[in-house]
């Protein structure tokens, strides 16, 4: 059994409310969405954390184990140990006296036969119960609560997890102050965590509950939106499929083609602008089309027209040790065969900065841009300054 329900579960909670008709739609899908969001990696350091806190250990404990076949090597031990002072700090604003109720732990989510989510960790103390989700990836800041407008909203995950745990755990949860909290090792310092009562516990399963239900009805209803994002169902959902083969949505036809490079909109713009926001769903559904079937070939299915070969190889020394001797009996000289050391980049050489415990001054490096790219009006950067670029431009040519 996987800890995750790809169907329902606590990672996917979130889109069932937005879009109830991923329920079917994902059901249509062979391929589940967990192995986007709980890549190898994640799996270790979930196990490897979840050690430490059944058998008490520290992470260095555990350093050079292999786990899913990934080995603990330093940094990742790194990355445990700063989860686990984390963990400290948090427990810390709210008291003393913590025990384990669970760690790492399949649980149903009550009401709904086939919800259930991993639970990565429950702790309790005489007035307080924590449920701790840890997310290992260096993606982006997972937030326990979001300030939309007008409104906050607890993560639907953590709510799920949360309501899971207490109906696992009733009287450890009995008269206790619950606290959802998301532990995000490489991505911020402390935990981000929210308290819920247990009457917006009972308000949030039993929209739950009513968002299913939808979902098992008659043309539940269907959203497109950043719930999409690890939704396998994109390959075959309606709003995803259509506008990749709508070709009409461009428009192509001769007026449009019509250049202006006066500043002003012109029909030609306008069709580049259609064109690019088609190309992002195209490009989104196909990449989510090459994965699965790569992942169906990977494991043993046929795609008939396809078949998996191996990446292109590079050549490496089997023993780089003695190289260097054989070579110079042949006639190589060091300057055949080595290279000359040469300064590492200001991102490489901040991050060897920081392990001596110093900042690279910023008076010794520039940022000069290779370019320009294009990005929709609300991305955060600032447009590009024509004359900026220019100059940038001649710069980065003049250091080559
Ligand atoms: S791809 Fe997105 S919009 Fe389509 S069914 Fe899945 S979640 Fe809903």
């Amino acid at each position: 059994m996987s800890t995750h329900s790809a169907i329902l579960g606590g990672s996917n909670a979130a889109r069932l409310f937005a879009c109830p008709a991923s329920y079917a739609e994902q059901l249509k899908n062979p391929v589940g969405d967990v192995e986007s969001v709980y890549a190898a990696e994640g799996t270790a350091l979930h196990q490897a954390i979840a050690f430490c806190m059944e058998n008490g250990c520290s992470p260095e404990a555990i350093i050079d184990q292999n786990l899913s076949d990934h080995t603990l090597t330093p940094e990742l031990i790194e990355v445990l140990s700063k989860a686990r002072a984390m963990l400290k700090r948090l427990q810390l604003q709210f008291g003393v006296g913590w025990r384990v109720v669970t760690v790492e732990n399949i649980l149903e989510f009550p009401g709904i036969t086939g919800a259930f989510g991993g639970v990565d960790l429950v702790l309790s103390n005489g007035q307080f119960v924590i449920v701790v989700d840890w997310k290992f990836g260096q993606g982006i800041p997972v937030y326990a609560l979001t300030h939309g407008d007008g409104y906050d909203e607890v993560n639907a995950q953590l709510m799920f997890y949360g309501i899971a745990a207490r109906a696992a755990y009733k009287n450890r949860f009995k008269n206790k102050r619950v606290i959802l909290a998301i532990i995000q090792p490489r991505v911020r310092d402390d935990a981000d965590w929210v308290e819920v009562d247990h009457d917006e516990m009972d308000g949030f399963q039993a929209a739950f509950e009513a968002a299913y239900l939808e979902a098992l009805g008659k043309n539940p209803h269907r959203e497109r939106g950043d719930h999409c994002r690890f939704a396998t169902c994109k390959t075959t959902c309606p709003l995803w499929t259509a506008p990749v083969f709508d070709l009409a949505v461009i428009d192509p036809h001769a007026a449009a083609l019509k250049a202006s490079a006066d500043g002003n909109v012109s029909d030609y713009g306008n069709f580049l602008s259609r064109s690019l926001q088609l190309s992002e769903f195209v490009e989104t559904w196909i990449t989510e089309i090459r994965r699965q079937a790569h992942l169906h070939l990977e494991d043993g299915g046929q795609v008939p027209g396809y078949k998996l070969v191996p990446k292109r190889g590079t050549r490496q020394w089997i023993d780089p040790e003695t190289v260097p001797a054989e070579l110079y009996n042949l006639g190589l000289d060091d300057e055949d065969m080595f290279t000359e050391p040469q300064l590492k980049s200001p991102a490489q050489m901040e991050k060897a900065a920081k392990q001596h415990g110093v900042e690279v001054p910023d008076e010794l490096f520039h940022k000069v841009s290779s370019g320009t790219t294009i990005a929709p009006l609300d991305d955060k950067r600032p447009a590009a300054d024509r004359g900026r670029v220019i100059e940038d431009l001649r710069i980065a040519l003049k250091a080559l």
